[in-house]
């Protein structure tokens, strides 16, 4: 078989023309980075983890209406996904007060939030991808006002329906970030969720003991970081423990 056409390689994956037309095949490396590329490693396993834990996390967000670019998981470190159209914005979603939020406002890393606060971040490397407000995305068109509402309705019903899911597994989920296109199905347009969920865009910490599963643990060399990831997917009930066939749902705690 012919080597498939590479389209884009990210600092986290790969994107491959897919086997269709508006397809695209998304690939999950290893590599790592952190404070925009200043910091570089190899998490071992962790592409196939995030394959894993982002199909889930797509799926059941499919399942309760958001529409997604996940179409199916084609192997351990690849899913195919629809072709969109990305808007370059990046959409922070935070509960609890931690990374950049705690540096800008000096505020202390763990901090419950009043409500949930929404952060808009322009997508631009050279740039180290700076925070913008929504003036900025519909002065520059980098979405319309329509869009954004709809983004912005879409985010917080995804962190509603995230906080509770990991809540089950005995994880608070702290704060991530999304990203989502536009999908054209012949004169309609609509917004789709886009890029991953995982615990390179999640804040993931253990409900009782607040040990963080996330990537700040390869941020702030905490080790274990292919530990953690493995056991947020324990925990979502999608790591096999004897073999691939061995799934279970999520591990509810008391
Ligand atoms: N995040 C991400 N990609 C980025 C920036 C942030 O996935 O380029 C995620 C990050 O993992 C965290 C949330 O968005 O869950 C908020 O990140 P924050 O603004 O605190 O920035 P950081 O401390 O990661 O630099």
């Amino acid at each position: 078989m012919a080597r498939r056409r590479q389209i884009y390689e990210g600092k986290a994956k790969v994107l491959f023309e897919g086997p269709e037309p508006g397809t695209l095949v998304q690939y999950f490396k290893d590599d790592a980075t952190a404070f925009n590329n200043k910091k570089r490693g190899t998490i071992t396993g962790k592409g196939v983890l995030n394959n894993r834990i982002s199909e889930y996390l797509m799926v059941r967000l499919n399942e309760i209406g958001v529409f997604t670019h996940f179409v199916r998981r084609l192997n351990m470190r690849e899913q195919l996904v629809r072709e969109v159209e990305i808007i370059p914005v990046e959409v922070v979603v935070r509960n609890v007060v931690a990374g950049s939020l705690a540096t800008r406002l000096g505020m202390a890393e763990g901090t419950a939030l009043p409500r949930s606060i929404i952060e808009y971040y322009y997508k631009n490397d050279e740039l180290d991808d700076p925070m913008v407000s929504e003036e900025h995305i519909t002065a520059f068109g980098w979405a319309t006002p329509q869009e954004l509402d709809e983004i912005m309705s879409v985010a917080l019903r995804i962190n509603d329906f995230l906080t509770g899911l990991f809540l089950g597994t005995g994880i608070r989920l702290v704060d991530f970030k999304l990203e989502f296109g536009r999908l054209w199905e012949g004169e309609q347009m609509r917004i789709v969720l886009a890029d991953e969920i995982s615990p390179d865009s999640c804040r993931l910490w253990d409900i009782k003991t607040n040990e963080k599963m996330d990537k700040d643990r390869f941020r702030r060399d905490l080790g274990r970081v292919e530990e953690a990831y493995q056991e947020v997917a324990r925990r979502l009930g999608i790591l096999p423990e004897s073999g691939p066939r061995d799934m279970q749902g999520p591990k509810v705690m008391q």
